[in-house]
């Protein structure tokens, strides 16, 4: 019963999808891991536009990439958030 080891490992999770999730890759950028925390609060909202462009970083719109990333973040954070 470690909420903070799972939630921490959940920002890992959150940062490589951000970062670009690929084989053998096991984790992400510094930069991709110190924007996780920010992402993982906008997902658990679920504004799947606002978390893209936060992955972007561009705030007039995100590209098609990182609505996909932000689409697999939401999906696989909806599971783990529900307390
Ligand atoms: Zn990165
Ligand atoms: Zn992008």
């Amino acid at each position: 019963m470690t909420t903070t080891e799972s939630s921490a490992n959940l920002l890992r999770e959150v940062a490589l999808i951000a970062c670009g999730r690929r084989e053998g890759k096991t984790g992400s950028c510094a930069s991709c891991a110190r924007k996780a925390p920010a992402l993982l609060n906008i997902a658990s909202t679920g504004a799947l536009d606002a978390l893209a462009a936060a992955i972007c970083g561009n705030h007039g719109g995100a590209c098609q990439d990182c609505h996909t990333k932000a689409e697999t973040i939401i999906n696989e954070t909806v599971g783990v958030c529900t307390v």
